[in-house]
């Protein structure tokens, strides 16, 4: 059960006023607010146990290091993944993708492979492929979506071959809410001799995630959108993958050892972590793991599927609304256009009401033109959201339509 009113409270961002009127975020899909077990990590972090991480030898160096890899042991836990090597701290979703681009795709694929994604991805899961593909002259071969915005899985089975190498896909669209069936598409990809990565980004937040039982080889996530600070985010890929991949990035921390001839690399994960990594990120991240965990991803996706089927009824009761994305199997994301105004005023109108939400092309071009969009309004949902401001959503468009139908 959601208790709604201690889980507010935990969030001190949300208990504001903007233009005189109670705010009301409906933007999580963006970036999630911050809960003050989150905001507390970070300062007790900062201002207790704060130096340089691995190689220390001294008292705060030793804190700083366990404090860093508990937060590893944290996120291994959160994916089900076997092993706390096999995960990598990264800046964020994107960066694991390019890292998974740059290193595994220029290392392994070849002229005349294939690159299987589909037409619901975010530019984060098209872009490297695309930059890796101008470089080695493999193919991208895009799986469309129907009409509801669910994953077309007939002609994405019909687009397999042993060409493909790997098929990318997203877990649940940013833009549509859409829940791919991850399971079922690895086990194709996999009858095919292909990898399948898995971008997360949206699906941390909204349900359980087990990397074991979705048998994906590569998993990414940012922290940013799981109530954690930003600039740190995760990629998960199996141990004799990443052994295999060559670094991602040089510099200190991610080697063994190092002459001017030549340099070797450092056990996992630190081969793939040059630098000095966002120590307090990955501790604020596990404390927002440790948070969720408190309130449980199935009590969570249980809440939001409710508060979802409220919120998209009476979306659907102002005239003029068209709700884009109305696959079975939905996140609690509702995109949708009017027929009196563009998105982008709505989100301005809204704004004014106090209601937050986010208007564009939603970093996915290739969609809103499958789509015949310029672009979508989009409202999205988190744990900490209510049926009343699904209401106040409604109560604002009503006033757009007054003022432009
Ligand atoms: N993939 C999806 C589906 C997303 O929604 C996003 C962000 O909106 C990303 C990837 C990129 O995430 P980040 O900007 O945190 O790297």
């Amino acid at each position: 059960m959601i208790d709604l009113e201690r889980i507010r409270a935990d969030f001190p961002g949300l208990a504001q006023e903007v233009h005189g009127k109670p705010l009301v975020f409906l933007d999580n899909a963006a970036s999630a607010q911050k809960p003050r077990a989150v905001i507390d990590a970070v300062a007790h972090h900062y201002a207790h146990d704060y130096a340089n991480v691995h190689r220390g030898v001294h008292q705060l160096a030793e804190r700083a290091t366990d404090a860093y890899e508990g937060a590893r042991e944290k996120v291994r836990a959160f994916l089900n993944a076997p092993a706390r090597h096999e995960i990598v701290f990264v800046r964020g979703t994107t960066e694991a993708i390019n890292l998974v681009a740059a290193s595994w795709g220029r290392h392994s694929l070849r002229a005349g492979d294939e690159v299987v994604i589909t037409e619901m991805e975010h530019h984060a899961n098209i872009v490297p492929w695309q930059l890796m593909a101008e470089q080695i002259g493999f193919q991208i071969k895009v799986a469309p979506i129907l009409d509801d915005g669910s994953l077309d899985m007939e002609a994405l089975a019909a687009l397999l071959s042993e060409r493909t190498r790997l098929v990318a896909v997203t877990h649940m669209s940013n833009v549509l809410g859409t829940v791919n069936p991850i399971r079922e598409i690895v086990d194709m990809a996999h009858a095919h001799g292909a990898l399948c990565l898995v971008d997360g980004a949206q699906s941390v937040s909204h349900l359980p995630v087990d990397v074991q039982d979705l048998g994906c080889d590569f998993y990414a996530f940012s922290g940013h959108k799981l109530f954690g600070p930003t600039g740190i985010g995760v990629l998960w890929a199996r141990e004799e993958l990443l052994e295999a991949m060559p670094p991602y990035q040089g510099g200190g921390e991610m080697i063994r050892e190092v002459s001017f001839e030549r340099s070797t690399w450092a056990e996992l994960p630190y081969k793939f972590e040059a630098g000095t990594p966002h120590i307090v990120g990955a501790i604020g991240l596990g404390a927002a793991i440790d948070y969720v965990n408190g309130i449980g991803l199935a009590a969570i996706e249980a809440y939001e599927a409710e508060l979802l089927a409220y919120a998209t009824e009476v979306l659907n009761s102002v005239p003029g609304v068209r709700i884009i994305g109305t696959a079975p199997h939905k996140g609690s994301v509702l995109s949708f256009v009017m027929d009196c105004a563009h998105p982008h005023d709505i989100g301005t109108l809204l704004d004014a009401e106090g209601v937050a939400v986010r208007a564009g092309h939603h970093c996915a071009m290739p969609l809103m033109e499958r789509l015949g969009l310029p672009a979508t309004a989009r409202a999205s949902f988190a744990f900490y959201n209510t049926r009343e401001e699904a209401d106040a959503l409604v109560a604002a468009l009503h006033k757009v339509r007054e003022i432009f139908a």
